[in-house]
């Protein structure tokens, strides 16, 4: 399937409220921050390794195809990263 790649800022929002979502909570360091993450350079000290409920194309393509077009998801997670940046300021 052709599409392009999220158009991810890494402003790491995601990464910081891991505690929000049951399928990352897992990853919570205890303050809903992702024991993973790099507060200095907000990137994941694991990237290349990283799970795959963090890769948002290869968790797409192997679960949800059946379920939403590509755009549809991206807007929806965009919706959601919006709110996560708001809720941050
Ligand atoms: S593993 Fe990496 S990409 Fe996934 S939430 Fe943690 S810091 Fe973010």
């Amino acid at each position: 399937m052709e599409y392009n790649d999220f158009p991810c800022t890494a402003c790491g929002q995601c990464c910081k409220n891991v505690h929000k979502s049951e399928k990352t909570s897992y990853l919570n360091r205890g303050d809903g921050t992702c024991r993973h993450f790099d507060e200095d350079t907000l990137l994941c000290t694991i990237y290349k390794n990283r799970p795959l409920v963090c890769r948002v194309e290869d968790y797409y393509n192997k679960y949800l195809t059946h379920i939403y077009d590509w755009d549809g998801f991206v807007k929806m997670n965009l919706e959601v990263c919006e709110q996560l940046q708001k809720q941050s300021n």
